[in-house]
């Protein structure tokens, strides 16, 4: 995946910064608790289908 984009990259809804996770590939806003999913290294920046994280998830992130 290009590492400039992910630079880039902020969440739609809130705009604030995205966690890249490498091993699920998705791209994670704290503040929403959202999952963005990353298919085929094209990231799917759309509230609907995107994943609810937990707080007990997002604190793996923190
Ligand atoms: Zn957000």
């Amino acid at each position: 995946m290009n590492h400039k984009l992910i630079d880039v990259l902020v969440c739609p809804l809130c705009k604030g910064e995205l966690l890249f996770n490498k091993d699920e590939q998705e791209l994670i806003c704290r503040f929403d608790k959202l999952a963005y999913p990353v298919r085929d290294d094209i990231p799917v920046m759309l509230e609907g289908e995107a994943r609810k994280v937990s707080a007990e998830e997002l604190d793996k992130y923190a």
